[in-house]
C-alpha cells in the first residue's frame, strides 16, 4: 500500500553555461499513506531537488515516480507543499492566499472558503483572514503557509524546511502544532529539514541522504517513545 514509490531516480541538471550537476542517484524508496517521513542530509545533497520532483515542479532524468497511484509529470491535485519561506503574495488578504491552490485547480471557491476559514481557525489566525501578510508576526505567516498547502485537502503535505526562519522557540511550537496537524488528518508527509532532532521528533521514518552525488545513505525507522503515542 504504498501512496509515495521512488525507484531508479536519478536527476541531472545540465545547465546552459556549466558543467552538469549529477543531483541526485538511484533513490528508491517507498511511504505508505499516513506516514511520516523526514529527509535530512548536507547542505546540497539533493534535498529539494527530490521534494521539487515529488511535487511535480521540476522534471526527473530517469526512474519512477509515483504519487497517490499516479506518475509525477507535474504538480497533481492529491499534494500540498509547504515552501521554506512563507511566500505569501503582499498584495492578497491572508484568505486570498490560503484560497490560491483553490484557483490553480480550478475548484469551486464556495465550498473551498469555507474549508479555507476552518484551517485559519484550527492554527490559530481565525480573525486573522482579512489581514494582509506584514501585519502578520513570521510564525503566522508561516501558519497560513500550511493552511494553504491544505485548503484543496491534499492526501500528501510535502514540506521544505517550513520553520528553517523561525526562532527556535516559535519553530518548537510549530513542531508541536505540525505533530497535532498530521494527527489529525492522517495525511502523508514528507519533511525536508536540518535539523536531526526535529526530525527524530517529528516522524516515523528518516532518510539520510550523502552527497556528490546525492543518495539514500540509510533509511532509519524511529521506534523512541513520542508524544503521539
Ligand atoms: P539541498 O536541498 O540538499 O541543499 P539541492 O537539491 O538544493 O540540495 O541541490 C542539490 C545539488 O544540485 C547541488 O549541487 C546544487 O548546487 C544543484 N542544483 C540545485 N538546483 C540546481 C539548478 N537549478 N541548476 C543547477 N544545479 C542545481
Ligand atoms: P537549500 O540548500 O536550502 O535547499 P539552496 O540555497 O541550495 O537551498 O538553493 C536555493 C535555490 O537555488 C533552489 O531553488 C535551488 O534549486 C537553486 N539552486 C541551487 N544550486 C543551484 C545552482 N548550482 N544553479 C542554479 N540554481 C541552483
Amino acid at each position: 500500500d504504498a501512496w509515495i514509490e521512488v525507484a531508479g531516480l536519478q536527476k541531472l541538471y545540465r545547465p546552459r553555461r556549466s558543467e552538469p550537476t549529477h543531483a541526485l542517484s538511484d533513490i528508491g524508496f517507498t511511504v505508505r499513506r499516513g506516514e511520516f517521513i523526514s529527509i535530512v542530509g548536507p547542505s546540497g545533497c539533493g534535498k529539494t531537488t527530490l521534494l521539487k520532483i515529488l511535487a511535480g515542479l521540476i522534471p526527473k532524468s530517469e526512474g519512477v515516480v509515483r504519487v497517490a497511484g499516479r506518475d509525477v509529470a507535474k504538480p497533481l491535485p492529491e499534494v500540498g507543499m509547504v515552501f521554506q519561506a512563507a511566500t505569501l503574495l503582499p498584495w492578497r488578504t491572508i484568505l486570498e492566499n490560503v484560497m490560491v491552490p483553490v484557483e490553480v485547480q480550478k475548484l469551486d471557491a464556495a465550498v473551498y472558503r469555507e474549508q479555507a476559514r476552518n484551517l485559519l481557525n484550527m492554527v490559530g489566525l481565525d480573525g486573522f483572514g482579512d489581514k494582509y501578510p506584514h501585519e502578520l508576526s513570521g510564525g503566522m505567516q508561516q501558519r497560513a503557509g500550511i493552511c494553504r498547502a491544505l485548503v484543496h485537502d491534499p492526501s500528501v503535505l510535502l514540506m521544505d524546511e517550513p520553520f528553517g526562519a523561525l526562532d527556535a522557540m516559535t519553530r518548537e511550537y510549530m513542531n508541536v502544532e505540525l505533530l497535532r496537524i498530521w494527527k489529525e488528518s492522517g495525511k502523508t508527509v514528507v519533511l525536508v529539514t536540518h535539523s536531526i532532532p526535529e526530525a527524530v521528533f517529528l516522524s516515523d521514518r528518516v532518510i539520510v541522504l550523502s552527497s556528490r552525488p546525492g543518495r539514500i545513505a540509510e533509511i532509519v525507522p524511529i521506534e523512541l517513545e513520542r508524544p503521539r503515542d
